[in-house]
């Protein structure tokens, strides 16, 4: 262990990347009450608590429906068969997200094709999803990745050009807008996640489609119930993706939080720029650029960690007990799973060099100052390390 550890590690407690307990202690008593209730009624599936769930989130989004489900994955599977997206049909989208984006067009039998990314935004790149459109080209699904919408206008042209539907993997964005505009309401159908660690999570797995199409609205709500029209008449074949009342219950105190929290989120953000720039780090990452388009609520800070450095200073912040992931290591295209698509490493260049160069750090609301200067102290701490090992290295070599 190097100096640099046993120095660092004096007294200091240990950052989290993500601490959901400490949120909830805050609204405790909130949450244990709405889960109560919902046991004393024993309406589990569904009804009337989901409703209203609904009805708020609808309201949140700007939307006019709001429908849930069971979880971010079936969303986005619902919803493009809602759309009527399937065997036959092209989906294009990112390589650089969470493996259920391209396994949601999988799994409703379209073929995911995929688009480079902007390496700024880390989103995708509208002159790739040009470039990637055929005649089987059905939908665009544009992820909103850590919380900012990807660049819409450049996909809405090109969804009227080409006759393209438009379906927002908006999971990791509940809150981020665009141009003023809600995420959920920037394509047909907006697909959101409530798992644990999103912005906006649940006690378990659930999810939440928003549109505006009375159609779309009520073929999903069938959808979600094995395709039952109602009476047993089942019209086409659905899927068993309901949202739980227990869930609902919750995501419902949790909402009203929600703004508070991304605020905080986008505070924390604001506040390691000043941070890192104390600590001499800004030639060394890229901190998350923030389109001026875009209300960003950052379910995740990536930075992109300079000169292939990324593992060492993911290693050297976990040996100081500072929690990092990475957000994504291996793109979509070169995913054994998705080998028949065809794709080879090379073929989409910015997502593969964020794969290697991408670095989570903690944005949690509750993180505090104080954690926050440990985080930067600790890569500060980290640099020095790796600068100092450098330099014997040239030395010995010389
Ligand atoms: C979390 C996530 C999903 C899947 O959501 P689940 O609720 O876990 O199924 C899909 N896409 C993105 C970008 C996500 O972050």
């Amino acid at each position: 262990m190097s100096p640099h550890i046993l120095s660092f590690n004096q007294g200091s407690e240990p950052v989290p990347l993500i601490d959901l307990v400490e949120q909830h202690q805050l609204i405790r008593d909130d949450v244990m009450a709405a889960v109560e209730q919902v046991f004393d009624t024993q309406h589990f599936v569904l009804g009337e608590v989901v409703d209203q769930f609904e009805q708020e989130v609808a309201t949140y989004c700007d939307s006019r429906y709001a429908i849930g489900c069971a979880s971010g994955t079936d969303a986005l599977m619902l919803a493009m068969r809602g759309l009527g997206v399937g065997p036959g049909d092209e989906v294009i989208t990112t390589p650089y997200s969470f493996f259920a984006t391209a396994s949601s067009i999988a799994r409703v039998g379209a073929r995911p094709v995929f688009a480079d990314i902007d390496p700024v935004t880390f989103n995708l790149c509208p002159q790739a999803v040009e470039a990637a459109i055929t005649p089987r080209t059905r939908a665009i699904m544009p992820v909103h990745l850590y919380g900012q919408c990807a660049d819409m206008e450049p996909l809405w042209r090109l969804a009227v050009r080409h006759g393209l539907a438009i379906v927002e993997d908006a999971c990791q964005a509940i809150g981020a807008t665009y141009r003023g505009r809600k995420a959920g309401v920037l394509g047909q159908v907006g697909c959101f996640s409530f798992f644990p660690t999103k912005n906006l999570g649940g006690a378990g797995d659930g999810g939440v489609m928003t549109t505006d199409d009375k159609d779309v609205a009520q073929k999903l709500r069938r959808l979600r119930v094995h395709g039952d029209a109602g009476g047993y008449q089942h019209i086409e074949l659905g899927m068993n993706s309901r949202l739980d009342a227990l869930q609902a219950a919750v995501l419902s105190v949790k909402l009203k939080h929600l703004d508070n929290w991304s605020t905080a989120r986008q505070e924390n953000a604001i506040r390691y720029t000043l941070l890192l720039g104390e600590q001499g780090l800004m030639s060394r990452m890229d901190l998350p650029a923030i389109d001026s388009d875009c209300g960003h609520v950052f379910n995740q800070y990536c930075v992109r960690v300079h000169d292939g450095l990324r593992d060492q200073v993911l290693a050297g912040l976990r040996a100081r007990q500072v929690g990092c992931s990475i957000y994504y290591p291996k793109p979509l295209h070169m995913q054994e799973c998705f080998a028949y698509l065809g794709y080879r490493e090379g073929q989409f260049p910015e997502s593969e060099r964020a794969a290697k160069e991408s670095l989570a750090l903690p944005i949690y609301p509750e993180l505090g100052i104080m954690r926050q200067q440990r985080v930067a102290e600790a890569l500060a701490d980290v640099y020095a390390e790796i600068d100092a090992s450098r330099t014997q290295s040239v030395r010995r070599a010389a």
